[in-house]
């Protein structure tokens, strides 16, 4: 290899610094950030992950230098350490560790007092005066070495682990309850059984020699790369199998040389609420395995400062505290270690931490200049602002219940939060439970428009089947309710009113709570808390004044609101959620799915009357009978908005959904009732209607374009109550979508009628008002004949929930019974449903930008699919150059981050002046139909 393949850290020489983790991996870049610092560092050097990466790509070899220089490491290091390796008299010994770009705690492995063999540790305990820790550390590398390089482990889960077994007969045949009580004559004993176990497990002997260790050590680090646990966190993570680890080998400082030694870990400051403390624990005597395994219950950081022996170095690690956050300008989270009273640092890193203390160390950091505001926004990650706008499980409730095992089963984890209450099964149900101040979690085999109410009135939504954009998740993100989708092994059986699992059966009002951070549903109930955030935004509850968190988290939205050029939409249909929304920071409407207006109060019947009429006149009627209702919930959006753009999209789905379906009678019968028809007749239009998964029939501009009068209503509706809004001296800026477009022609009809009302109403009215009339690109038509649907369309926007069904010919509501198997397989990394997949379905969508424009530069582009609230895929919008994202307004927050950080992350090129001028000239592009007033 050509690169230098071993970078030192120490007195004489460091040639790593803090900003090169890549090379370097965490730990080996802040060993030597803290030595270039001036911090007690125990001098090593860090092997880089190109020779991780090398040794994978030449079939598990390392390159032909890694030798010869490991052994010119290894002097450097014997004169920096005044130490041989090998050395009877004054033994040099290395730790061996493993450090990834990003830190991966406990998947890799790590070796200890490496260099011990019979020779130097009599050499050990002579130099230390100490022989019981001499033969103590012999015998914890044996068993690290045995168990790392050498493959001595147990052979299923149930065994025991071999030393351990080894370690118990000892203290059994002398007598001695724990380890602590071997005597330096013991653990002589228990090195010579531990050899004798590994020649008798692997055929080998022990390897003496403290450069063939060496090796051995570091291949083992590499090979822990690929270990299980290894790979499953950095699929959890999504860190690149790529990135290889780095190996850093260091002198041995010991914290087990008696009373005045010690080991411990601390956070500069507290990592579950963020308050400016010293936080952390030690242990007396000990190695910090021993602090991390629980065997001795360590103590707490400021009971150091009493302690006679060791208090010095409680100052000294103080001052250390505040020089760490200095130079790494974030909370650290570092171990240490006390030799003989004298301070080493071992390890730092950025600390994890609950979002939360994220928000509160952001704010006072960046206010103490400690951080930089790039690094605030950067280091948190979005999704985990969900924590504080959600109600919770009340910690002690939640641990009992997991402790008496009343987890019944775990879904997709499709709305945060908790909620606990009486189990029903029916919408009906639980709004009369709702309406006897009972809480309610509804439960269904999947949710469908029909639940509407009832998802309304429940605490929590629980559904057998669905993905993370069924209807119940996105529903339930809207609403900013807590739901499990998809807990495939819950039984549910609506004649019977139960559900059943794993042995248990709830009966309706029989009690559940389900967690929708995690996907549990538990039976029984669990008390619950409302979070401050919601307190003030949402309840209005408590004031702003009056609460810390929401002071924090308000800090670092303006803070993300600072680099964001992305703009913020909700997709909302109602004007409290518009209002919530906006106390979350959106800027508009991104989407307003008028069908879920059809289900409030009596107007259903009217929707109802429409679908069955057999003659455009019987169709006319119903529609001026819904048109009222239409216009009232629209002046309510646009009162809400206070004059910020909203995007209304005309009638979407399949009628089906607004008929009760095959399996449910009672009301089919109910209908027949109300509509003064036969149930026959109910039951043969529910079967015409029906479609089948991915929905790919009769819906979308398909309904406007065959059944004209829907868009005529609607688009009446729309204008009217703008008219109305704006005499009350109110802004309006309506935006009307017309969605599944995959033709230019689909568009130019229902435009015409879209723009022959506005005319009409401005007229009736004698208001003038702006608007704009755009699709939904969702259709992979759509996107690749976007430069021709451009020419019509004012705006776009992105249904990326369709968009992905059919790009990847999956059904949006079924496939979550073969995508966890797919992720298993990695076929995909990721849910497309949930996160974008950005090589196929962003490509349509890049496709779609691109021809959008260049038919009009200035085209407004946004996304409305549930997408618009992922992290990643915010920040592919943002990398595609898109205008705004639109989500649910629970998860407005979340993508004022995200959007943030891609802004940091990608910069946007300056586009040139001249390419739009050209481009516009060229198309001649339009603006909107009429100018405001
Ligand atoms: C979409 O398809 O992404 C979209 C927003 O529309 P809907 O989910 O209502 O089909
Ligand atoms: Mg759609």
């Amino acid at each position: 290899m050509a690169n230098k393949l071993i970078y030192f850290f120490g007195k004489s020489k460091t040639d790593g610094g803090g900003d090169m983790k890549a090379l370097l991996g965490g730990k080996g870049a802040n060993l030597a950030q803290m030595t270039k610092i001036g911090l007690p560092v125990p001098s090593g050097f860090t092997i880089t992950t190109e020779v991780c990466v090398s040794y994978y790509k030449n079939g598990r070899k390392a390159p032909a230098d890694l030798a010869p220089d490991m052994e010119k490491a290894v002097k450097w290091l014997e004169k920096e350490a005044g130490k041989k390796f090998g050395d009877v008299k004054n033994p040099l010994l290395v730790s061996v560790r493993s450090g990834a770009r990003d830190s991966m705690p406990g998947m890799m492995d790590t070796i200890l007092n490496l260099g011990l063999n019979d020779a130097t540790c009599e050499g050990l305990a002579a130099a230390a005066g100490n022989p019981r820790f001499a033969w103590d550390s012999y015998r914890r590398f044996l068993q690290m070495y045995g168990d790392v390089v050498m493959g001595v482990q147990k052979k299923n889960e149930n065994d025991h682990e071999p030393f351990e077994e080894v370690m118990d007969a000892l203290k059994k045949e002398v007598k001695v309850k724990d380890d602590t009580e071997f005597t330096a004559v013991h653990l002589q004993e228990l090195v010579k059984r531990f050899k004798k176990l590994i020649k008798d497990w692997t055929g080998k002997a022990f390897p003496t020699d403290p450069v063939k260790q060496l090796e051995g050590a570091v291949f083992a680090v590499f090979s822990s790369w690929m270990n299980e646990r290894a790979i499953l966190y950095r699929q959890k993570y999504r860190i690149p199998d790529e990135w290889g680890t780095a190996v850093n080998v260091q002198a041995m400082v010991f914290g087990n040389m008696g009373d005045d030694c010690a080991t411990g870990v601390a956070f500069t400051r507290d990592p579950a609420n963020g308050d400016n403390v010293f936080y952390g624990e030690y242990l007396v005597n000990a190695q910090g395995e021993d602090v991390v395994a629980g065997v001795r219950t360590p103590l707490a950081i400021a009971e150091m400062a009493k302690d006679k022996t060791i208090g010095a170095a409680h100052k000294e690690l103080n001052d250390v505290r505040k020089i760490l956050e200095k130079n790494f300008g974030d909370v650290q989270d570092f171990e240490f270690t006390i030799e003989k009273k004298k301070l080493y640092m071992l390890q730092t890193r950025n600390g994890k931490r609950t979002a939360l203390a994220y928000v509160k160390i952001a704010h006072d950091m960046v206010k103490e200049k400690l951080m930089t505001p790039e690094h605030a926004i950067k280091s948190g990650d979005p999704e985990a602002l969900n924590q504080l706008l959600q109600p919770i499980f009340d910690t002690t409730a939640y641990a009992a219940a997991t402790k008496e095992g009343r987890l019944m089963a775990v879904g997709l984890p499709a709305g945060p939060g908790a909620a606990s209450g009486s189990v029903v099964f029916t919408a009906g149900k639980a709004e009369e439970l709702a309406a006897k101040g009972l809480s309610v979690v509804l439960a269904r085999i999947e949710t469908s428009p029909e639940d509407l109410r009832g998802m309304i009135a429940s605490d929590g939504i629980l559904t057998a089947r669905g993905g993370v954009s069924s209807h119940a998740a996105l529903v339930a993100r809207q609403m900013g309710k807590v739901c499990v989708a998809g807990a495939g092994d819950i039984e549910i059986d609506y004649h019977k009113g139960t559900l059943k699992c794993k042995g248990v059966t709830l009966k309706e009002g029989d009690h559940i709570s389900i967690n929708g951070t995690t996907g549990e549903v538990f039976h029984g109930q669990i008390a619950t808390a409302d979070s401050e955030l919601k307190q003030v935004l949402v309840n209005k509850t408590m004031k702003p004044k009056d609460s810390k968190v929401f002071q924090y988290y308000d800090f670092l939205m303006k803070l993300a609101d600072k680099y964001r050029t992305l703009g913020m939409r909700t997709n909302a249909d109602q004007p409290d959620q518009v209002v919530n929304a906006i106390a979350f920071g959106a800027e508009g409407i991104g989407l307003c799915r008028t069908e879920h207006m059809f289900f409030e109060g009596d107007r259903i019947i009217a929707v109802r009357q429409m679908i069955l009429a057999k003659a455009e006149d019987d169709r006319k009627k119903a529609l001026a009978t819904l048109l009222p209702y239409q216009q009232k919930d629209f002046e309510g959006i646009f009162r809400a908005l206070n004059g910020l753009p909203g995007c209304i999209r005309l009638l979407d789905p399949p009628l089906h959904e607004f008929l009760p379906q095959h399996d449910n009678k009672k009301g089919q019968e109910e209908v027949a009732k109300q509509l003064k028809t036969t149930v026959a007749e109910v039951a043969r239009l529910v079967s015409e209607l029906h479609e089948f998964n991915p929905m790919l029939g009769f819906r979308g501009c398909r309904l406007g374009i065959l059944r004209p009068e829907i868009t005529e209503m609607q688009a009446r509706a729309i204008f009217q109550a703008a008219a109305v809004v704006l005499k009350e001296g109110i802004k309006v800026k309506p935006e009307v979508m017309v969605p599944l477009v995959g033709f230019k022609k689909e568009l130019d009809l229902q435009m015409e009628i879209v723009h022959r009302v506005a005319g009409e109403v401005m007229k009736a009215t004698g208001k003038k008002f702006a608007y704009t009339v755009g699709t939904m690109i969702e259709v992979p038509r759509g996107a690749l004949t976007a430069d021709e649907i451009a020419e019509s369309a004012e705006f776009f926007s992105f249904g990326t929930n369709d968009l992905t069904q059919t790009c990847l010919g999956m059904s949006r509501d079924d496939s979550g019974s073969f995508l966890p198997a797919y992720q298993g397989l990695e076929i995909i990394k990721a849910n497309p449903f949930a996160s974008i997949d950005r090589t196929g379905v962003g490509q349509l969508m890049k496709i779609g930008v691109d021809k959008g424009r260049s038919t009009k530069s200035d085209l407004k582009i946004g996304i409305c699919g549930e997408h618009g609230g992922d992290p990643s895929s915010v920040e592919f919008c943002h990398i595609i150059g898109l205008d705004y994202v639109s989500c649910s307004p629970f998860r407005v927050p979340i993508a004022r981050l995200a959007a943030a950080q891609a802004a940091l992350r990608h910069p946007a090129k300056p586009v040139s002046a001249k390419v739009i001028k050209d481009s516009k000239a060229k198309t001649g592009a339009t603006k909107s139909k009429t100018s405001s007033k």
